[in-house]
């Protein structure tokens, strides 16, 4: 679904991702794992142009993304989770997650309320629907942007460590959530250090490094059996 090719990033002369290689494929879930600075919100905001790349390719459904691209459709079918949620504060938990089909999509807004709904109850909030995200914990306002998220029926959703700014009693319930948005078919790419969830949810981990992509594999090449001395090192730091 999404490939990379050559991607290279440079903020001024600083090199931040330096020769990217990478293939998503339909349905996978895919988690970039990796040191502070290695570069993975960089490469994970150059697939929905939050960040513009400096050198490389990019294809997304066996089409280039570019400047030519347009970026609102770009982002419709890929969506995006952040590490501080993001949502408007002026809209309650259902106003957020019906906005973008009603401003972006044209849907009708009993369509997007009814969808806002099942959406709500999917990540466990259906009687939160009313509250605004200051009335809401940290968890349950990222489980509102996961269902913001949804709303635009994206082909595929990167998170950028959702569950970082939480309480660490919040987090599984938003990993939870996370895992059943993978196991009903959506493809992810998903920043973490949470590594129960790369090892027992993601079937593709990539470990990042100073601008590369040191190593690549399924959960238990990378865990069990990792070549690298770098992620040999990180993994080890991580016990
Ligand atoms: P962390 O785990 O701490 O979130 P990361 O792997 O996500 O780290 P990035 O945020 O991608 O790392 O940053 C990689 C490098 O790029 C860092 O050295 C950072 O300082 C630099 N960088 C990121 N964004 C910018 C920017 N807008 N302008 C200049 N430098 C930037
Ligand atoms: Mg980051």
């Amino acid at each position: 679904i999404y490939e990379v090719k050559h991607l290279q990033k440079s903020f001024g002369n600083v090199e931040v991702l330096k020769d990217i290689n990478m293939k998503i494929e339909n349905g996978e879930v895919c988690t970039i794992i990796g040191p502070s600075g290695s570069g993975k919100s960089t490469l994970l905001r150059c697939l929905n142009l939050l960040e513009k790349p400096t050198g490389g390719e990019l294809w997304f459904e066996g089409k280039r993304v570019n400047e030519k691209t347009d970026v609102k459709m770009l982002r419709r079918d890929v969506g995006m989770v952040f590490q501080s949620f993001n949502l408007f504060p002026m809209f309650t938990a259902l106003e957020n997650v019906m906005y973008a089909p009603i401003h972006i999509k044209k849907m009708p807004k009993s369509q997007a309320r009814e969808e806002g709904m099942e959406l709500l109850a999917k990540v466990g909030l259906e009687n939160r629907a009313d509250y605004y995200p200051g009335e809401l914990s940290g968890g349950q306002q990222q489980r509102v942007a996961i269902a913001r998220a949804l709303a635009m029926k994206p082909k595929m959703l990167l998170f950028d460590e959702p569950t970082s700014a939480l309480d660490p009693e919040l987090v599984g319930d938003v990993l939870s959530v996370m895992k059943e948005v993978a196991l009903a078919g959506m493809t992810m790419a998903v920043v973490t250090h949470e590594m129960q969830f790369a090892r027992s949810v993601s079937n593709h981990v990539v470990f990042m490094d100073q601008g590369y992509i040191v190593e690549e594999g399924n959960p238990e090449d990378i865990f069990t059996h990792p070549k690298e001395e770098r992620t040999q090192t990180f993994l080890k730091r991580l016990l």
